[in-house]
């Protein structure tokens, strides 16, 4: 079978140097040679521990990387019933429907008050696009082609794409990939440990402000939709500060702006709520998800909506009246089968209380290494979605040298702690620990973490 290959390391070690272009990696380390290193392999996963195929263990706190296996790994309940959604229709796509889609539409709509309609895709990108695609299409229906642009937010992510990458805050990532699409606006972000002058009471609503500032700049009757993440993921976990949602909504309201989310990340209880918009009372238009819906076990994402939006798509008296747009994946009865799973486990595990419970532990934990390193600045999130942002100096909060974060990475991952690190996308702000792992987490896991962390910043940074 596929996993006796595993008692072969090398041939399977080998395979993957010769042929797998790995994501966001530099090849050159792999390359052959005497000082070459060994691609690392994932083979195995038990709730939130993994191995590798060294058989080294590992306990994850990215939850695979990038913040998905929110149930954690080896949940036989949700193999079963992608086994069984497989074996009764693999997959049908286009303008019919599937059991496993209509009956996860209902239970996600019963955790989203104000929305009703799920449109099925296969990535956090491709749910994105769909969002801006229903507003342009809205756009040109009702505003002759002119309220099209989207706004976003200095550092923040919603995707690879190239629209997507129009779309994103990270300097970095996008450099070589230009030039963007059109109608795409950005915002300044609303990390307050980096706002200079604008810091201090009423910074909520100074921030709010400039995104007002933009909007008249602009013109309201141009711009058809703010596209915001509820935190700021890769770009450094960044809670907005108070009195900030509320004047988006706000402004959102008075300008007939649609209100999109983005939780890819921070959806199906990643901050201690089933959606990190809820978390402060929004009423978002449009809500997008992908990486926690099926915690990792099948691709599926989503793009849901209010019935108001939806209902600009109905008129039959026009060709083009309807939403043009298929996702062939978005067909995979997998996807849904084990959502549905997902989404009962996070229900009946009390979860989103974990959450919440172990995140403010683990924050608690992160901040009291701070007296004994003053390399964290600040340590900030929600639920369990921290950050650790690291100075080289705490006064004036010069960041910590990339080279340096990325060894303090590193020594945890010889540990056998995997703990992430802001996207290497803006220069002089890589500086970010993340940490995000699976939310049945304990607080010997976090202990384990914390301690991690702690001996690692001693060792790199002193
Ligand atoms: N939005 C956010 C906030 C993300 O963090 C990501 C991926 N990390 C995406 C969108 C894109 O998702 P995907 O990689 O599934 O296309």
């Amino acid at each position: 079978t596929l996993y006796d290959r595993q008692n072969d390391p090398r041939a399977v070690i080998e395979a993957d140097r010769a042929h797998v272009w790995h994501h966001l990696a530099q090849h050159k380390p792999f390359e052959p040679g005497p000082h070459a290193l060994d691609p690392r392999i994932m083979v195995e996963g038990h709730g939130l521990r993994v191995w590798d195929i060294t058989g080294k263990e590992y306990l994850d706190s990215v939850s695979g990387g990038v913040w998905t296996t929110n149930i954690g790994y080896g949940r036989e309940r949700v193999a079963n019933a992608v086994r069984d959604s497989i074996l009764k229709l693999c997959f049908w796509a286009g303008a019919q429907g599937t059991i496993p889609g209509a009956l996860y539409a209902e239970r996600l709509i019963e955790k989203m008050p104000g929305l009703s309609r799920v449109y099925y895709a296969n990535s956090g990108s491709e749910a994105n696009e769909k969002a801006w695609k229903m507003v342009r299409q809205i756009s040109h229906k009702h505003h002759g082609g002119r309220k099209s642009k989207i706004l976003y937010r200095d550092r923040d992510y919603h995707g690879t794409t190239l629209a997507a990458l129009s779309a994103g805050g990270q300097q970095e990532r996008n450099a070589m990939y230009g030039p963007f699409a059109p109608g795409f606006v950005q915002v300044p972000h609303c990390l307050e440990y980096r706002a200079g002058e604008l810091a201090g009471e009423g910074y909520g609503e100074r921030a709010a402000a400039q995104i007002e500032e933009v909007i008249l700049r602009e013109g309201p009757d141009t711009i058809g939709a703010l596209c915001l993440e509820p935190i700021t993921a890769g770009g450094g976990i960044i809670v907005p500060p108070q009195g900030y949602w509320e004047r988006v909504q706000e402004l959102c309201r008075r300008y007939d702006i649609l209100l999109h989310i983005d939780e890819v990340v921070c959806g199906f209880g990643r901050t201690g709520t089933w959606f990190g918009y809820q978390q402060y009372g929004l009423q978002p238009d449009i809500v997008t998800m992908a990486k926690g819906v099926a915690s990792g076990y099948a691709a599926i994402s989503a793009c849901v909506t209010t019935e108001a939006v939806f209902d600009q798509f109905k008129d039959d008296t026009d060709r083009l009246g309807y939403f043009r747009d298929i996702s062939t994946f978005g067909g995979c009865t997998a996807g849904p089968a084990a959502a549905l799973e997902v989404l009962a486990i996070t229900e009946e595990e009390n979860l989103l209380a974990n959450s919440t419970r172990m995140g403010a532990y683990l924050s608690s934990q992160l901040q009291t290494l701070m007296s004994r390193h003053p390399a964290i600045g600040e340590v900030r999130g929600l639920g369990l979605f921290q950050g650790a942002e690291l100075v080289a100096d705490p006064t004036t909060r010069e960041p910590l040298p990339e080279k340096q974060v990325q060894a303090i990475v590193a020594d945890c991952l010889a540990q056998g702690v995997i703990i992430g690190a802001s996207n290497r996308s803006m220069p002089g702000f890589n500086n970010t620990l993340l940490f995000a792992p699976a939310l049945i987490a304990t607080e010997g896991d976090i202990d384990q973490i914390v301690n991690a962390v702690d001996g690692a910043i001693g060792r790199v940074v002193g």
